[in-house]
């Protein structure tokens, strides 16, 4: 995989993450739904099958209810075909017909009908004919001796609806003669339905198979009597099957229903056995929404913790680019940098170092790397810089420039100048030093020239004026402090105009550098210091020392100068160069008012004396005093 990939799957992993967690949500509302919805059908199909074996035993129970009726209108067509309808088989039949009708509760009346549609047995309305019924007219006129089974009325005997059964009886000639009609009350079915448990809105009908309904379960009165000859159970082609589950609105009071339809195979009715799809569906409705509360809650919090998840995903990305980004800053500072820049973990040892390391100190970064950070440092500017690192280690400083010097590879040594800054963690805590080092060595070795420039004289190489004028101030007050004494040596070539005029200027210089060295090699004390005072002037500045000391070394000058055997033919005294000096000693502290002025001055007179006397020699200021009583009494 490459690292552009790489990258490109690492920004798209919160995307990843929130289709995850939006897969998993829709997943988890999906399966729960699908659930719930199974379940819903399983209770449908349960209640259809509960429906279908109510349905089919009510029918059954039809059935055998009409097959008892017809069994004793049977028997009531052969006697009346046998005997025929006289009075007397009539009388002997209505009390058969009355034991029958007893003995049968669900029986509601058994009665012979004329010709005429006249009541012969019954008890009904007197007066009033059947000759108008369906039954009746179906009877008289087919010819067919099967039973018929009417649609609901109301008996003429109580008002009752009633479905009746008929079968028509023939005269011996064959000609029609009469019916003999059994009714079973809708009531009597009603409360036989009864039994059945259905639950609240649920119920069961008997209906004609023209539509009108026989009996029902509950609320029988209203409904009797009532046609649904408009449904689809009776116009639906595909629902006019012997039997089979059927859903729909109710017309009569606008509730969903699941329903079995049972057709009779023997007799036109319908049973129609139905249950309340809302209240069959309430128990398992009120388990789901709770189920699926508590889904919905499971969502939602995996959804909330995916979100915050993403969101952390999302923000650790954006630390995490901008680190690289920041990294990537730093290296590009870094390493295009000619200063040599590192970094240090809290051991001291390397954890970074840039490319230019190899210009710098001549090892590259990989060498480098793990070692400790303070090794290169030269032994005499270690504690320096160690001190400084400790006190960052401990957060006392949080910046630090330093100057030391730094072993080289090739280069036995370097001068370095390191910039140090601390890191710290997020908490705050220092991590670690980074530090930017850069070879200063030129530069040191410029400031170390212009430091000489400043202070050394460029023909002979001793202190120049500047140098002499600053320590003489400095010697002035350590003797006043110290109550000691401070002697002062002025040296002057003689004639050495004549010299130059002689040999010419160059050999004028060369002669100084000599007569330079001579009065350098004299200098005896660390504290003594030879300077060249201008042109041909020296002078010998000797801390602790005193007019004897100060005397004793002048003249030694003056013997080395003679004797360093410089040819100087128009010096006729000698034929060699030769020098004067002045010497003066004293005591700041017990110098009331003289200042370093008089000293000078002093040593000067002695010269000037000295150069009086005829050169050659060395005159102090005491005896110049003793010469001289009008001199600044040194
Ligand atoms: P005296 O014995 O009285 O000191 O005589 P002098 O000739 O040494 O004294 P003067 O002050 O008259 O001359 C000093 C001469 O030193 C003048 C100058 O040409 C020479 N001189 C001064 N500085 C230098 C120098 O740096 N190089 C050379 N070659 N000559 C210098
Ligand atoms: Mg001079
Ligand atoms: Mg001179």
């Amino acid at each position: 995989m490459t690292v552009a990939s790489q990258r490109a799957g690492w920004s798209r992993l919160p995307l990843r993450a929130a289709a995850f967690v939006v897969l998993t949500c829709a997943t988890i509302l999906g399966v729960s739904g699908w659930r719930e919805w199974a379940a819903r059908d399983a209770v449908l199909k349960g209640a259809e099958t509960e429906m279908a074996n109510v349905a089919r035993s009510l029918t059954q129970h039809a059935e055998d209810s009409l097959d008892l009726l017809d069994s004793g209108v049977v028997g009531v067509v052969s006697r009346l075909e046998m005997d025929g309808a006289e009075p007397a088989t009539i009388a002997k039949l209505r009390n058969l017909l009355e034991a029958r009708k007893k003995a049968i509760a669900r029986i509601h009346s058994l009665a012979i009908i004329d010709d005429q549609g006249n009541w012969l047995t019954s008890p009904g309305t007197i007066g009033s004919t059947l000759s108008d019924d369906a039954f009746f007219r179906h009877h008289q006129l087919s010819s067919k001796r099967e039973p018929h089974v009417g649609h609901p009325v109301r008996s003429q005997l109580d008002g009752e609806w009633v479905v009746t059964l008929s079968r028509r009886f023939n005269k011996q000639d064959g000609s029609f003669g009469g019916v003999v009609l059994a009714t079973i009350s809708a009531n009597y079915l009603a409360h036989f339905y009864e039994h059945f448990e259905l639950g609240r809105n649920s119920s069961v009908a008997l209906v004609h198979g023209d539509g009108m309904i026989i009996a029902r379960n509950p609320s029988n009165d209203r409904f009797v009597g009532r046609s649904v000859a408009d449904t689809p159970l009776f116009r639906d082609a595909s629902l006019q099957q012997p039997g089979g589950a059927y859903h729909f609105r109710s017309p009569l009071d606008g509730a969903e229903r699941v329903s079995f339809f049972k057709r009779s195979g023997r007799y036109p009715l319908v049973l129609l056995a139905m249950v309340d799809k809302a209240e069959l569906l309430a128990p398992w409705r009120a388990a789901a929404i709770s189920r699926m509360l508590y889904v919905l809650a499971l969502v939602v919090l995996i959804a909330v913790i995916g979100a915050v998840l993403v969101r952390q995903l999302q923000r650790g990305q954006r630390m995490a680019a901008a680190l690289v980004e920041k990294e990537a800053h730093f290296r590009l500072l870094a390493e295009g940098s000619s200063d040599m820049v590192t970094r240090i973990g809290l051991d001291e040892r390397l954890r970074y170092v840039s490319p230019s390391s190899v210009r710098v100190v001549g090892w590259r970064p990989n060498q480098l790397i793990g070692t400790p950070a303070l090794a290169g440092i030269h032994a005499d500017d270690r504690p320096q810089v160690q001190a400084l690192v400790d006190a960052m280690k401990r957060g006392e400083k949080d910046e630090a420039r330093v100057t030391y010097r730094n072993a080289h590879r090739q280069n036995s040594e370097v001068w370095l100048e390191s910039t140090m800054r601390v890191t710290r963690k997020e908490n705050g805590n220092v991590d670690g030093v980074v530090a930017i080092s850069r070879d200063i060595t030129e530069q040191k070795k410029l400031e170390t020239r212009l430091e000489t420039l400043a202070i050394e004289d460029s023909l002979t190489g001793l202190a120049n004026r500047r140098r002499f004028d600053e320590r003489l101030k400095e010697e002035w007050a350590r003797a006043y402090r110290d109550r000691s004494s401070l002697a002062l040596l002025m040296i002057d070539v003689d004639h050495f105009k004549a010299y130059n005029d002689e040999y010419g200027h160059p050999a004028g210089d060369a002669c100084l550098r000599v007569v330079a060295k001579v009065i350098a090699a004299e200098m005896q004390r660390a504290g003594d210091l030879a300077a060249r005072y201008g042109g041909e002037e020296f002078a010998m500045l000797l801390p602790n020392t005193d007019a004897a000391g100060c005397a004793r070394i002048g003249e030694r000058i003056r013997r080395a100068i003679r004797e360093a055997g410089l040819v100087h033919s128009t010096n006729h005294a000698s034929g060699c160069v030769t020098a004067s000096l002045g010497g003066a000693a004293c005591r700041p502290a017990l110098e009331r008012t003289a200042g370093v002025g008089s000293l000078v001055e002093a040593a000067d007179q002695a010269l000037y004396a000295a150069k009086q006397g005829g050169r050659d020699r060395l005159m102090m200021s005491v005896e110049v005093a003793s010469l001289l009583p009008k001199a600044s009494g040194l």
